[in-house]
C-alpha cells in the first residue's frame, strides 16, 4: 500500500475507535426529548417521502435554521414502520460523522414525531445531477470518497446503511456531502439480515435473491452511485422494476464510451454479483477500493478534514435560501386532544416533562 494511504489508515483507525466508544455509550442510553414544538417556527417544505415531510424551520430564540422531519405516528403505525422509525431516531441520535446528517433535537406531540437536523442548503445531489446531466470523474471521485468514509464509519459501528442514492445525499454550502435518511439503517454487528428494502436500481443482487446479507450491499450501492454520477443514469435501468432486478442479478452493464479505463476497472470489481469477489467485501476491506487506481490522486485526509476545495459549489444566497430544493404544497399540521399511539413509541420518546 502506498505510504500516504497507509498513514491515512492509521489516523482514521484511531478516529473510528473513538467514534465507536462514543456511539456505544450513547446507544445504551435512553433518549429524552430535548425541545418542543413551540421552540421552532416552520417555514417551508424541503422534501417529502413515504414517512411525511421535511420542513425548513427557524429556532425561535437563536434564529438558527433547521430541517425538521415531521412524521405522523398514525401513518407510521399503519405502514408497519414503527421498528424502522425507532431505529432511525436512535441511529440518528447516536451517529456523529462529518459526512452524515445527525440529530440536533427531537420531540413529539400528540400526533407527530419531530426530528430536528441542521439545515444543509445546497439541496440534493439528485437535483445537481439532473441539472449538470452528469458529473466529471474528479467530482464523482470527491463525492464517492466521502460516501466511502461514511460507510467505513457506519460499518465500524456495526451499522449498514441500505439506502444509498442521489436523493439521500445533500450538498452543503461549501460543496461537501451529508448523507441523510437513516430510515433503513440497521445495527446488525456481525449478523446477517434478510429484509427487502432500498430503491430498485440500487439493490444488490443478494437482496433481490433473498439471501442473507450484510455490509456487502452498501458496497454494491456505491458502485451503482459512482456509475450514475459519471454517466447521469444508473447501470441497471428499465421501466419495469422486475426487469431492473433481472438486469441486476445478471450483473451485466455497459459503460458509456467516455468512462476511463480505471473507472471501468473499478466498477467491474464493485458491481460484482459474486460477493466473495466484490471489492469492499474482501479480506482487505476498503483498502481494495481506496487503493484502486481510480482513486490514486485522492487525498483522503484532506477530504476528511475538509481542506480539499470542491470543484463544484451550489449557488446559495443566504443561510435559509431554499432555491436548491423543489417546491411542495404546504399542509397544515393536524392536532389531537390526546396523545396518539403512546405505547408504540414509548421506548424511544420517553414520557417526561419537557425541558423549558
Ligand atoms: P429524508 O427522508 O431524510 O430523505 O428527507 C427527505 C428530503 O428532505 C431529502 O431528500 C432532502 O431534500 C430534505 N432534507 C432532509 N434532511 C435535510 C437536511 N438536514 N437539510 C436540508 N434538507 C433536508
Amino acid at each position: 500500500m502506498e505510504e500516504k494511504l497507509a498513514k491515512h489508515y492509521t489516523a482514521f483507525e484511531t478516529i473510528l475507535e473513538k467514534a465507536k466508544s462514543d456511539f456505544d455509550l450513547k446507544w445504551t442510553k435512553k433518549m429524552v426529548p430535548n425541545a418542543a414544538f413551540k421552540d421552532f417556527v416552520l417555514k417551508k417544505t424541503l422534501g417529502t417521502g413515504s414517512f411525511g415531510r421535511v420542513v425548513l424551520a427557524e429556532h425561535d430564540k437563536t434564529k438558527t435554521p433547521y430541517a425538521i422531519k415531521i412524521m405522523e405516528k398514525a401513518h407510521i403505525v399503519k405502514m408497519k414502520q414503527v421498528a424502522h422509525t425507532i431505529s432511525e431516531i436512535k441511529v440518528l441520535d447516536c451517529v456523529k460523522f462529518e459526512f452524515i446528517v445527525g440529530l440536533e433535537f427531537y420531540f413529539k406531540d400528540n400526533v407527530y414525531i419531530f426530528l430536528v437536523m441542521r439545515f444543509f442548503n445546497g439541496g440534493e445531489m439528485f437535483s445537481h445531477l439532473r441539472t449538470l446531466k452528469k458529473f466529471d470523474e474528479p467530482l464523482s471521485k470527491f463525492y464517492a470518497s466521502q460516501v466511502i468514509m461514511a460507510f467505513e464509519y457506519l460499518h465500524y459501528l456495526g451499522l449498514i446503511y441500505r439506502d444509498l442514492k442521489p436523493e439521500n445525499i445533500l450538498i452543503d454550502h461549501v460543496g461537501y456531502i451529508k448523507m441523510t435518511d437513516l430510515g433503513f439503517c440497521k445495527k446488525i454487528d456481525s449478523s446477517r439480515t434478510y429484509t427487502l428494502c432500498g430503491t430498485p436500481e440500487y439493490l444488490a443482487p443478494e437482496i433481490i435473491l433473498s439471501q442473507g446479507y450484510s455490509k456487502s450491499v452498501d458496497w454494491w450501492a456505491l458502485g451503482v452511485l459512482i456509475f450514475e454520477m459519471c454517466a447521469g443514469y444508473p447501470p441497471f435501468f428499465a421501466r419495469d422494476p422486475m426487469r431492473v432486478y433481472e438486469k441486476i442479478v445478471s450483473g451485466r452493464f455497459s459503460c458509456p464510451s467516455h468512462f476511463t479505463r480505471s473507472l471501468r476497472g473499478l466498477l467491474g470489481k464493485i458491481l460484482q454479483v459474486d460477493r466473495s469477489k466484490r471489492f469492499g467485501n474482501l479480506k482487505d476491506g476498503t483498502k481494495d477500493i481506496k487503493g484502486h487506481d481510480w482513486f490514486k490522486e485522492v487525498d483522503w485526509d484532506s477530504i476528511l478534514n475538509r481542506k480539499f476545495k470542491p470543484s463544484y459549489v451550489p449557488r446559495i444566497s443566504d443561510p435559509i435560501d431554499t432555491s436548491n430544493f423543489d417546491s411542495y404544497e404546504e399542509e397544515k399540521l393536524r392536532v389531537a386532544p390526546k396523545e396518539e399511539y403512546p405505547n408504540e413509541f414509548k421506548d424511544i420518546v420517553v414520557q417526561t416533562s419537557l425541558p423549558t
